[in-house]
């Protein structure tokens, strides 16, 4: 336990707050996207710039304290926080700079994605990041990220620059292929292993603001149909068209019958981000086919779409998710999608296989740790409920469908994807044995005592 003196003197040297479990707003503070994490760190130091995270990280280690990081706290597993430690909260640190000569945008950790499009979308640019807008940039950068845009341009990593850390010893440092490369290396998919990072940099892209996108929906009676023509189209989509199949109970959406509601659905999404007019090319394939429930495909501003998804994962519900990387998508994997989407008993849970493939393969497997550059998909079972006493129901409904469809998986798992119990062997399959075996050298180097654990860990072996 610290002393009050200890305590008070630690917070009279901040510029940030310091929030306890006594303070008025702790509750509100220590709350992150999903319901199912309930956790109370004994401090929430609200950082406020670089010298906060350097005091906190210093506080912590002479203190011998559990340590968590949080940026956007959207991460499913909910290591963002821990139980009577301290939680460095970065969510404060929001600012944006975007360089439009190199075309180049330098974000603090506290940025959603929502924030960096609409920093960047000004200038007619964007930097490929994931497809809910209040996802925070940094956990989504450091576990690799991918979005709409990563067919045409990569991982979030892929295209970071730079980045700032303080590391365990309470150095600021900077990594980049020129400095410090190897730490570099880790952050591009390693997470929040190495160090607390307070700055990113990353490259843009001239993007939009128009693009082409939307979804159209057809009823699950349908779906056979649906499904087989989603997997003859997404394979033949150039890189600038990435395509999402998410099968769920319709939402109350404004676009959809009312009678349509809750009944089960199977859903197209896609954003084609080149010219509208190969973009309508290039969607009018999947516009014409059927006779769907709703085409709410068409021209649009991109920061448009990149909240299209936003009302169907909103924060403050009970999330369970499981997930698997596929090399493709064949006939016996829609059949076994199907069958589980079917037995959906949650209005708001849903099964999501989001197009990868592309710009991945313009890197090789090992040159950054977000490697799983085979996967043409990324299958997402997405249990989503309000009432807690659902939890075992609905767990179950994932963990049942993601079971069948491992049969299909690459062996690969996105490491953004995991829940808080699934244990090193994932997080091991997360990076393969090589990436992790680097990542295990680098965290020896940079965190020998593991002081950033509370994480998807690599525990050094020193
Ligand atoms: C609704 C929703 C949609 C999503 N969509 C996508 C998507 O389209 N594409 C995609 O790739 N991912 C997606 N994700 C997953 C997302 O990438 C992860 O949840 C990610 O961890 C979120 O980052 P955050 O900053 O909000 O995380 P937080 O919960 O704040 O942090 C998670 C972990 O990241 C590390 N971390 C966070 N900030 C820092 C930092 N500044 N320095 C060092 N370590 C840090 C820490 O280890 C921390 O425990 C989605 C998640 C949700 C909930």
């Amino acid at each position: 336990m610290l002393d009050e003196t200890t305590i008070e003197t630690f917070k009279a040297g901040l510029r940030g707050e310091l929030i306890q479990p006594n303070d008025e707003g702790y509750d509100d503070v220590r709350k992150v996207w999903n319901a199912m994490i309930d956790k109370r760190p004994a401090l929430i130091v609200r950082c406020s710039g670089t010298a906060d995270v350097i005091a906190a990280v210093n506080f912590a280690r002479e203190n011998d304290l559990r340590l968590s990081v949080r940026s956007g706290g959207h991460n499913i597993a909910g290591t963002a926080l821990c139980d009577n430690g301290l939680t460095i909260d970065l969510s404060g640190m929001k600012g944006i700079h975007v360089d439009l000569e190199t075309r180049t945008v330098r974000a603090q950790p506290g940025c959603n994605l929502g924030d960096l499009d609409r920093e960047t979308q000004v200038f007619g640019l964007a930097v490929p990041a994931g497809i809910v807008t209040d996802t925070g940039i940094a956990g989504l950068t450091l576990g690799g990220g991918f979005g709409w845009l990563t067919r045409r341009y990569g991982y979030t990593c892929d295209n970071l620059l730079s980045a700032d850390v303080v590391t365990a010893d309470g150095s600021f440092l900077t990594a980049s292929e020129k400095e410090n490369a190897d730490l570099f290396w880790g952050l591009r998919g390693g997470g929040g292993n190495f160090g607390v990072v307070t700055s990113f940099e990353y490259q843009a892209y001239p993007v939009g603001p128009q693009v082409t996108a939307g979804m159209v929906i057809h009823p699950m009676e349908r779906a056979r149909e649906v499904v087989k023509f989603f997997r003859e189209f997404s394979a033949g989509a150039s890189d600038e068209l990435c395509c999402l199949l998410n099968l769920r109970p319709a939402p109350p959406a404004p676009f959809l019958p009312e009678e349509v509601h809750g009944k089960p659905i199977v859903a197209i999404a896609v954003c084609h981000s080149g010219s509208l007019e190969d973009g309508e090319r290039a969607v009018r394939p999947l516009k014409e086919f059927g006779d769907p429930l709703a085409d709410v495909i068409t021209p649009k501003p991109f920061v448009v779409h990149q909240s299209m998804l936003d009302a169907a994962q909103p924060p403050g519900r009970h999330y369970y998710w499981k997930s698997e990387y596929l090399p493709e998508f064949s006939e016996a994997a829609g059949g076994v999608l199907m069958d589980h989407a079917v037995k959906i008993t949650s209005p708001h849970s849903a099964i999501l296989l989001f197009q990868l493939g592309g710009a991945l393969a313009r890197f090789g497997e090992t040159d950054t740790p977000a490697g799983n550059r085979n996967a043409a998909y990324v299958l997402n079972v997405a249990a989503s409920w309000e009432d807690p006493a659902q939890t075992d129901e609905q767990v179950a409904w994932a963990r049942g469908c993601w079971s069948a469809m491992q049969q299909f998986s690459t062996g690969g798992v996105n490491v953004n994807f995991l829940t808080g119990e699934e244990g090193n062997q994932r997080v091991r399959a997360a990076y393969g044995v090589v990436n992790y075996e680097r990542l295990v050298k680098l965290k020896n180097k940079y965190d020998p005592q593991n002081m950033f654990r509370l994480n998807q860990n690599i525990a050094p072996d020193v």
